[in-house]
């Protein structure tokens, strides 16, 4: 078993965070089969309030917030979200990675991220609050009308990086 954090950087503008909106955030993921090295062409997608049964494993009668069969080697492998890991980007990580959830992974590692919708964005100086955010773009501006200024999220970026036991 392998912990493995998402860690993201971004610049932010007039922001005081940003957060997905978990548990029900869905993390859109490529992943790959630690055993023959497979790379799945689609986006999966893993959530912490869904769960999916496997489909001969007994260990985990609860199912897991991943599950797949590996298409070349046929082994089954999935991946839990690690309670309590959902942390949410400050102005102060700005222009730094900083991990923002941690995956058990079983078998199979994500590789790459898609953000997508569902992030929330707090303005600074309680400015308008934004829901179900889109940063599929990687740039994202709009306008806060408390504070009248402009806010946004730019150089979205991301990477997966293995945690130490
Ligand atoms: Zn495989």
């Amino acid at each position: 078993m392998v912990r493995v954090g998402l860690q993201i950087s971004a610049t932010l503008e007039n922001i005081e965070r940003i957060e997905t909106c978990h548990p029900n955030y869905s993390f859109f993921v490529k992943v790959k089969c630690t055993n023959c090295g497979e790379t799945s062409e689609k986006w999966h997608d893993i959530t912490e309030s869904e769960r999916l049964q496997g489909a001969s494993d007994s260990r985990n009668p609860d199912g897991f917030n991943f599950y797949m069969k590996c298409k070349m080697c046929s082994r089954e492998n999935s991946i839990d979200i690690v309670e309590k890991t959902n942390e949410p980007y400050t102005q102060d990580d700005a222009g730094k990675f900083k991990a923002i959830v941690v995956f058990d992974c079983r078998g199979v590692e994500p590789v790459e991220f898609s953000p997508r919708a569902g992030w929330i964005v707090h303005s600074a100086e309680n400015g308008q609050k934004f829901e179900d955010v889109d940063l599929s773009e990687d740039d994202w501006v709009e306008y806060d009308q408390k504070n009248k200024n402009s806010v946004g999220v730019y150089e979205f970026a991301s990477q997966f990086v293995k945690l130490k036991k």
